[in-house]
C-alpha cells in the first residue's frame, strides 16, 4: 500500500478514492476503523463518520485507522475533510491533525481543502466557493457545521495547539521547488501546518510532488489528484488504466435525500418538477407520530413499480431551523437520519440495487444500515461521486451505490446518475 487516507464520513471518503482511481490507483474504501487484514490496494480510504462527533472520539478512531494502515504498510498518510472545511469551532480537523501529526512524528503538515473542479478554491487562505467566500456560500446555514469565516488560517488555528502558517498562491504558481522551499522557511519560522492556496488542477498537482514525502497530509480531495504523479515519478506506482471498472447490476433504483445543502435542494427540485416519484419525509411529523418510517417505506415501495422514487427530507434553512427549535440540533438529525437509513434498507430488502444517497451524514447512516463494510469505487458521476460496488452481508448480492455529498452534482444529477451506462446499467 502506497497511500492510507482516514476521511472524516462517507461522502468523502468516496470522493477522495475516485480521485485515485481516476489516476490509476487500485483503491478499495473500507466503512468504519478497519478490523482484521486490509485489502491489498495501492490505497486503501477509511471512511469515518467522525466529522461531526466529539473531538475525543473523532481522534480515537482515527488514531486506531492511523495504526490499521501503517501496519499494512502505508508509506504516507492522508487526513481527508471536506472541500468547504466542513468543522465545529472545537474541532474535528484541527484536533484530528494534532492527533496525526504525533502518532506519525510528522513536525510539518499542509492543510488544503481546494477542490478546483467543483469551485473550491483557496486564495490568501481564503476558501472559495464558486465566487463567493464560503462565509457567504449556502454553508453559512449547513444544519450542523455552519462556516462563518472564509479565513481558513483563522477558523484553523482556533482548533489547533500547533501554529498554522499561509503558503500563498504566488509561490504555489511557481512550482514544486518553490513550495518545498517555502514550507521550509515557514518551519523554520515555527510554524508546523501550512494553509495552501490552490486555484486549479496544475496547483494540485504542484502540491502533490512538493508534499508527497510527507508522512501525513491534510487536505480535501484535490490533493488525491497530485499525489499520484508523484508517486509514479519515485517509482512507487504503476497506474492501472483498469482501476474505475465495474460490471453492471440489475434491479430497481432509488434516491434518498437527507441533505440540505444549496445543490441538493435546486436536485431535489429538479426531480419533482421533472415528474419524478417524490415522498417527503417532515421530522416534525415524524417525532409527534403524524409519520411514521414504515409508512413512508410503504408508500416508497409502491411507487417503486413505477419507476424510481426520491425519499427526502431536504428542507430549507427556514425549516431546519424550526425543526432545530424543537428536536434539538443533534435531535434532529439522529431522527432523520435513522428514519432514512430506515427506509433505505427498506428500499433494498424490496429489490433495489441501485441506490443514490444524498448528504455525507445520510449516506453513513444509509451504509451502516445496510451492514456494508467495503466499496469498490467506479467511474465518477460527477467530479467527486463515484459510482461504486457493494455486497450486501447475508445473501451476498451485489449493489451499487452513489454517495453524494451535499454540495455537489448538477441540478439533474439524481437523473444522470440513474440513467448512467456502464456502472449503472
Ligand atoms: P450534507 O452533505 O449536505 O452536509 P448531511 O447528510 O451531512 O448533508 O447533513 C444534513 C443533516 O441535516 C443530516 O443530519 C440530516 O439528518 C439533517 N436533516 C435533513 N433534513 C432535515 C430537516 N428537514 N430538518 C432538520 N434536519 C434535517
Amino acid at each position: 500500500m502506497i497511500l492510507g487516507v482516514i476521511a472524516d464520513d462517507f461522502t468523502g471518503a468516496t470522493d477522495v478514492a475516485s480521485m485515485l482511481v481516476r489516476a490509476g490507483m487500485r483503491t478499495v474504501q473500507v466503512l468504519g476503523v478497519p478490523e482484521g487484514e486490509l485489502p491489498r490496494a495501492d490505497a486503501v480510504v477509511v471512511a469515518l463518520k467522525s466529522r461531526t462527533i466529539a473531538p475525543l472520539e473523532a481522534v480515537a478512531l482515527s488514531l486506531r485507522s492511523c495504526e490499521a494502515l501503517r501496519r499494512a504498510g502505508a508509506r504516507q498518510i492522508y487526513f481527508k475533510y471536506c472541500s468547504t472545511f466542513d468543522s465545529t469551532p472545537q474541532g474535528n480537523i484541527g484536533p484530528v491533525t494534532d492527533a496525526l501529526m504525533q502518532a506519525l512524528s510528522a513536525d510539518f503538515t499542509i492543510a488544503c481543502p481546494a477542490f478546483p473542479e467543483n469551485g473550491r478554491t483557496v486564495y490568501q487562505g481564503h476558501l472559495f466557493v464558486g465566487s463567493q467566500p464560503l462565509s457567504e456560500s449556502g454553508m453559512r446555514e449547513h444544519p450542523l457545521t455552519p462556516m462563518t469565516d472564509a479565513n481558513l488560517v483563522r477558523v484553523l488555528q482556533a482548533q489547533t495547539s500547533r501554529s498554522v502558517g499561509l503558503l500563498p498562491w504566488p509561490v504555489v504558481h511557481r512550482g514544486a521547488e518553490a513550495v518545498r522551499e517555502a514550507l521550509h522557511a515557514l518551519r523554520l519560522q515555527g510554524r508546523q501546518i501550512a494553509m495552501a492556496d490552490a486555484l486549479d488542477n496544475q496547483d494540485l498537482l504542484t502540491l502533490g510532488e512538493a508534499c508527497a514525502d510527507l508522512p501525513l497530509v491534510t487536505a480535501g480531495s484535490g490533493v488525491a489528484l497530485g499525489l499520484p504523479p508523484a508517486y509514479v515519478r519515485r517509482g512507487w506506482l504503476q497506474p492501472d488504466a483498469a482501476a474505475a471498472s465495474l460490471a453492471p447490476v440489475h434491479g430497481s433504483a432509488a434516491v434518498v435525500s437527507g441533505s440540505c445543502s444549496v445543490a441538493t435542494h435546486a436536485q431535489v427540485r429538479h426531480w419533482i418538477d421533472s415528474g419524478g416519484q417524490a415522498v417527503q419525509l417532515d421530522p416534525l411529523a415524524l417525532h409527534d407520530g403524524r409519520q411514521g418510517a414504515n409508512a413512508l417505506l410503504d408508500e416508497a415501495c409502491t411507487a417503486l413499480a413505477n419507476g424510481p422514487v426520491l425519499v427526502y427530507a431536504t428542507a430549507t434553512p427556514a425549516r431546519v431551523a424550526e425543526v432545530q427549535q424543537v428536536l434539538g440540533v443533534e435531535g434532529a438529525s439522529a431522527l432523520t437520519e435513522a428514519a432514512l437509513a430506515r427506509v433505505a434498507r427498506g428500499l433494498v430488502d424490496a429489490g433495489v440495487r441501485r441506490l443514490v444517497v444524498a448528504g455525507g451524514e445520510t449516506s453513513g447512516a444509509v451504509v451502516q444500515a445496510l451492514g456494508i463494510r467495503r466499496l469498490c469505487i467506479g467511474p465518477s458521476i460527477c467530479p467527486g461521486v463515484p459510482w461504486t460496488e457493494a455486497r450486501l452481508p447475508g445473501d451476498g448480492a451485489v449493489m451499487h451505490l452513489a454517495l453524494k455529498s451535499g454540495n455537489f452534482g448538477s441540478t439533474a444529477f439524481f437523473r444522470e446518475a440513474l440513467t448512467m451506462n456502464g456502472a449503472a446499467a
